[in-house]
């Protein structure tokens, strides 16, 4: 404890030296390794009943950097204008939070790309022209870059990593742009010769938009290894398989489990990954390249099943997705293949919330309610679809604290109001995770004193320093 507090003391000791010097505070290393993980659908209150649900917290809300995130977009095309989240209106108006909400596409280049578009669109400005993602980018410097998703590979969030359209249903075209990209992991659900309970049906190419492209990805385009057993996930997962490039479609229709049907609740897909397994797989493939790597890693159906309004799925869903950081948690905390903490950004957030879930008592500002482990919590549903409420963020390891410089939005109800920490009372733009991954991936990248000093997390970042490799 003593030697914790010399450290605190000397950091902020340096800080105010350098300050003083007109100095940064400290030049941090390049991120090696960019981890961006997206629990679709993802709202506060889905994080809060899943912890009441298991009676743990997941392990990013112990992470030393955190905040709040504003999703919107630029708007529909022809359509509705977009407009960032407005905290008076938010709590004068209980169906504020419900209208002009983003979609996931457009969401997903806001992160990726740093620019606002139309929804239902892919990497195109909204005059039209294409974007270039930050998993892209680093593509072509010569690290390893990734896709990983519960959902059908070419959905919306893991799509949007490298394709550029302004359909995101348009699949054949999507398809081909993944194919002919320079990802070297591709995984997901979206098998057109399997239905979702997993079992074999005939063939249905409209999922990976034609049989040409499917013939693609199983013949091993583009130098990728084709993989869909679930032994041969686990098999890439636990090390006994290596290759180079893969492209890996679970043997499942739309989603890993949220789609299936005519089992009991309690029942699931037996014969495919879960998203533990696929990360493992992708990060063995991925720290093949002594360069580094970028990977996005999404948990894309607790959306689907807050859509359909079904807790008990979303919260599935989202004890998958945790697992899936816990495990990324567990390879850095290791040091896997020389990839820690020190090297390794890790970023853990949403795209938008969806379903408006709130406590029990519908239409009304009013928090979940823990009925104890292994019970449903108190909440109700109050849309079917997206919400343009602010979401969390969560982030550690290298250059995770250049995030204290965007936490510029200020809402002092959204502790109070969800009955969380007070650092969600500040929140980021969505652009600004490219920001934030594009400065972390440049070397070197310091922090003005006077930045920091200003910045309302600044307290974070000690706490941060201390406990940089003490996750558990
Ligand atoms: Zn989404």
């Amino acid at each position: 404890m003593l030697e914790m507090k010399k450290k605190i003391i000397g950091l902020v000791g340096m800080a105010a030296m350098l300050f003083a010097l007109g100095q940064p505070a400290y030049a941090d290393m390049a991120a090696k390794n960019i981890i961006l993980m997206i629990s679709d659908g993802q709202g506060f209150n889905t994080v809060k009943a899943t912890d009441y649900y298991t009676g743990t917290k997941a392990v990013y809300e112990s992470f030393a950097v955190k905040g709040a995130m504003n999703t919107s977009s630029a708007g529909a095309f022809n359509g509705y204008v977009g407009k960032p989240y407005d905290p008076a209106k938010m709590w004068s108006d209980f169906s504020y939070q419900k209208s002009g909400a983003t979609d996931s596409s457009s969401a997903a280049t806001a992160m990726y790309s740093g620019a606002k578009i139309y929804d239902s669109q892919m990497n195109k400005t909204t005059t039209g022209a294409d974007l270039t993602t930050f998993f892209e980018k680093v593509a072509d410097q010569g690290k390893a870059t990734g896709a990983v998703s519960t959902v059908n590979f070419d959905h919306a969030t893991p799509a949007a990593v490298v394709a550029k359209t302004t359909n995101r249903n348009d699949y054949a075209t999507i398809t081909s742009q993944m194919i002919n990209s320079k990802l070297d992991v591709i995984m997901g659900a979206g098998h057109p010769l399997y239905n979702n309970n997993g079992q074999s049906v005939a063939a249905n190419y409209g999922i990976v938009g034609n049989q040409a492209n499917w013939d693609a990805i199983t013949s091993g385009a583009n130098g990728r290894t084709f993989i869909e057993s679930k032994s041969q996930f686990d098999a890439l997962a636990n090390g006994t398989m290596n290759v180079d490039k893969v492209f890996g479609v679970a043997q499942v229709r739309d989603t890993l489990q949220d789609s299936r049907t005519g089992a009991p609740a309690s029942a699931t897909n037996t014969n495919v990954p879960d998203l533990a397994t696929m990360t493992k797989a992708a990060l063995n493939v991925l720290d093949n390249d002594a360069d580094g790597f970028a990977v996005m890693i999404e948990g894309g159906a607790i959306d689907w099943a807050n859509h359909a309004n079904n807790l008990g799925r979303a919260i599935n869903e989202e004890i998958d997705f945790n697992n899936a950081v816990q495990a990324v948690v567990d390879y850095l905390n290791a040091g896997t293949n020389g990839n820690d903490w020190s090297n390794t950004l890790l970023i853990v957030t949403a795209d938008h919330e969806c379903g408006g879930l709130w406590g029990p008592t519908s239409g009304a500002f009013n928090q979940v309610v823990d009925n104890g482990v292994g019970n449903l919590p108190g909440a109700a549903y109050n849309s079917g679809s997206h919400t343009n409420a602010l979401v969390p963020f969560y982030a550690e390891g290298a250059d995770a604290d250049l995030f204290l410089a965007y936490l510029t939005g200020s809402d002092p109800n959204m502790a109070s109001m969800y009955g969380i920490d007070t650092a969600f009372n500040w929140y980021i733009d969505n652009t600004d995770i490219f920001k934030v991954m594009d400065a972390a991936n440049a070397a070197p990248v310091p922090i003005p004193a006077s930045i920091l000093l200003l910045a309302p997390g600044f307290a974070g970042l000690l706490v941060f320093r201390r406990k940089q490799v003490t996750v558990k």
